[in-house]
């Protein structure tokens, strides 16, 4: 099969973990007779510094036009002073808009081998932690009106019907292949947003008779995620509360730099990209784990391209990695061997 693939490396060690995750997809080409092309975008802080503009046209447009889109991450304190709509968060926001991908999916599933590496207590662990939370993507409060007039700052949180009902189908079919239960998560005792919501999911469930829906306020879901993960398979809710979950969720199994993430709407083409942010603190050192990204890509392949076989052989070279007792300086722990980004790229792809 012939695939293009727009590329965004961006900023922090955005490049280094990219670059592991291309040889990855590399060698998944030359071994199961495939050809990947890869377009270089420019977003981000780099962008700002090349264009003036965290992602100008021409540069959503390349993604657009390919058949999915690899990110690293962007941003970084160097841009923390310039303009709101400009910082290459900015580009970021403007990407999933322009590509019309209003469903983020982000397992929380804890590898074996790295269950040292939980915070929590290894009983807690033990009764198993692999969930789904499905994120709406591209509307809520960081698509609202933002302002700051006399001293105020008001930041405007708006759903529509039409909105939380495509997500919430995305939770329901996602339910229904996999447990068949779904949690829907919102504040409905203080916000009109969510009491809609609510209501919406309620509507929908009727048409998923075989899905149990619950419902679960958010507070409450953030503190039973640290309590007893197990209880959840899939988690349905709104853009910011799915973004402050997730990273919560992706704590627990250990590393915020092993979990990645799959955008989708109503096209084929999807984002994806690892949860974690461009950790300007680590960047350029060789010691960031790129197996976010690579696990990203073995997501594209089995969601954007149909290649489920070669998204298995990925993971498994991953479970490989670690079975050989590696690990990056995130995941590390006493008996390891301790490997920087490139290498754990080398011995990933040899693994495939
Ligand atoms: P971060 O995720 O970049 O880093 C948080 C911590 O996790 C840091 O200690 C970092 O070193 C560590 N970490 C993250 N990824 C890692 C990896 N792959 N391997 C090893 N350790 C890793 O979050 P932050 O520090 O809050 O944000 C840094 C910048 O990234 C900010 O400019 C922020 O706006 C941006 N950001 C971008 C995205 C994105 O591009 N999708 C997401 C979140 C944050």
């Amino acid at each position: 099969m012939n695939k293009t693939i727009a590329v965004i490396r961006g900023d922090g060690i955005g490049p280094e973990i990219v670059d592991q995750a291309l040889r990855v997809l590399d060698r998944v080409a030359s071994k199961y007779g495939h050809s990947f092309k890869y377009t270089d975008v420019d977003m981000g802080g780099c962008a700002i510094d090349k264009y003036g503009d965290p992602l100008p046209q021409g540069e959503l447009d390349k993604c657009i036009s390919s058949d999915s889109v690899l990110l690293g991450a962007v941003g970084g304190p160097k841009w923390n002073d310039v303009p709101g709509n400009m910082r290459p968060e900015k580009g970021l926001l403007r990407l999933r808009a322009g590509m019309g991908v209003y469903s983020n999916n982000r397992p929380a599933k804890i590898w074996k081998q790295l269950a040292d590496a939980s915070p929590l207590k290894r009983e807690i662990v033990e009764k198993g932690i692999d969930f789904i939370i499905v994120r709406e993507l591209i509307g809520g409060i960081y698509f609202g009106e933002h302002k700051t007039e006399n001293g105020v700052a008001t930041d405007v949180l708006k759903y529509s019907e039409s909105e939380i009902e495509r997500i919430g189908r995305i939770g329901f079919k996602t339910a229904q292949k996999r447990s068949k239960r779904l949690c829907s998560v919102e504040k409905s005792n203080v916000l009109d947003s969510s009491r809609l919501w609510k209501k919406v999911m309620h509507r929908l469930a009727e048409e998923y008779p075989d899905v149990i829906l619950t419902d679960m306020l958010v507070d409450n879901c953030a503190m039973q995620i640290v309590k007893d993960p197990s209880q959840f398979d899939v988690i349905v809710t709104e853009n910011m509360f799915g973004d402050i979950l997730s990273d919560e969720a992706s704590m627990i199994t250990g590393s915020i730099g092993m979990i990645p993430s799959s955008s989708l709407g109503a096209s084929g083409c999807g984002l994806y990209e690892p949860i974690h942010g461009s950790a300007p603190d680590i960047a350029g050192r060789d010691i960031a784990n790129p197996i976010g990204t690579i696990l990203s890509a073995a997501m594209m392949l089995r969601f954007s391209f149909d290649m489920s076989d070669e998204a298995d052989a990925i993971e498994h070279a991953v479970s490989k990695f670690l079975d050989a007792g590696y690990r990056t300086a995130d995941i590390m722990s006493d008996g390891m061997t301790l490997v920087g980004c490139r290498q754990c790229g080398d011995i990933i792809l040899e693994n495939i």
